[in-house]
């Protein structure tokens, strides 16, 4: 399958191996708007998980920011042109942002979750009440952080972005794989 953009620099080796593809769900839901005012949304099951998470982190005094949701391919793309456009070196780029169709984000499963006072998409994220809660809570809702320190997706630590499984927001079988964060 031919995956690569003729304007972008090629996939470095691997990449296609390592990262999964990620296709736009065919309905979403609005969830309000995110932390920049712009209109967010998600799948639903994933919609409606985030609003009772966010409904009970609340409740615990843990205020979590919606940073991000769903992210078109084509706003994807737009990214990524971007960076390159200021002089970004594609290896730098692709640490931090998906090459388009790789994203979690085009799922509409993934969210970037902030706290009041921490600088959004900031490593130091880990260090608030919000990530505590996240890591005891997230999985009981069906989320799980997809990008630990030293994963397998050769992505930088993201405590910030945690994935729905899917479904209707339930899973009570997902495990929050922070609980055991492999060290590869
Ligand atoms: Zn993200």
């Amino acid at each position: 399958m031919e995956t690569t953009d003729p304007e972008f620099p090629p996939l470095p080796p691997g990449y296609e191996g390592r990262m999964p593809r990620h296709g736009e769900p065919p309905v979403l839901w609005p969830v309000g708007r995110d932390t920049s005012g712009r209109e967010a949304s998600l799948a639903p099951g994933a919609a409606l998980a985030w609003e009772a998470m966010r409904e009970r982190a609340a409740g615990d005094g843990a205020e979590l920011l919606l940073v991000s949701a769903f992210r078109s391919v084509a706003r994807q793309r737009t990214i990524v042109a971007g960076k390159l456009a200021r002089g970004i070196a594609w290896a730098d780029i692709l640490a931090v942002s998906a090459y388009p169709g790789f994203s979690e984000h085009h799922s509409g499963r993934a969210v970037d979750l902030g706290a009041p006072g921490c600088e959004d998409l900031a490593e130091g994220f880990e260090r608030t009440a919000q990530f505590a809660w996240l890591l005891s809570h997230a999985g009981r809702f069906g989320f799980a952080l997809t990008y630990p320190g030293g994963n397998r997706f050769g992505i930088a630590y993201e405590p910030w972005h945690w994935c729905h499984a899917g479904g209707d927001g339930a899973s009570p079988g997902a495990r929050n794989p922070a609980d055991g964060q492999q060290s590869l």
